[in-house]
């Protein structure tokens, strides 16, 4: 198992290609516990963030992969065709694949301003899958 220092060295690495990939001019920047993210996003006060997997604010430009995240994780998928589409929820580990994927769902509300559903999950595996997107610049 790596060590913290060790997973945001590649969680940074992972922001850099993803970023430039979906076409962010300005890298987002990146925090790894509820503390660093307070502090960042000058936040005054402490929330219940200890319970959160992630978090994103387009107006600090900042994302937060809590890799002090401790509790029970769900993960969401879609199935079914169009029109007939249901969720499955999964409950899964809270591991580096996980950290991963909540760093690409941070990335989308920064880059699109999406809300969650079948969309927002689609373009989560578009990007895992390496499409490609046109730059845009975040204000
Ligand atoms: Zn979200």
């Amino acid at each position: 198992m790596k060590n913290k220092i060790q997973k945001s060295k590649v969680l940074t690495r992972d922001l850099v290609k993803y970023s430039e990939q979906i076409g962010l001019t300005a890298i987002p920047r990146i925090t790894f516990s509820p503390k660093e993210w307070d502090k960042v996003c000058n936040n005054k006060r402490r929330t219940k963030r200890d319970r959160w997997l992630g978090c994103s604010s387009r107006k600090d430009n900042a994302i937060l992969v809590n890799l002090e995240y401790a509790g029970p994780v769900q993960s969401v998928e879609y199935r079914g065709r169009k029109n007939k589409r249901y969720q499955v929820i999964k409950n899964v580990k809270w591991n580096m694949k996980e950290a991963r994927h909540t760093l690409i769902h941070e990335l989308v509300h920064i880059r699109w301003k999406m809300s969650h559903g079948y969309e927002f999950w689609k373009r989560i595996e578009q990007i895992e899958n390496g499409r490609i997107f046109p730059s845009i610049e975040i204000k």
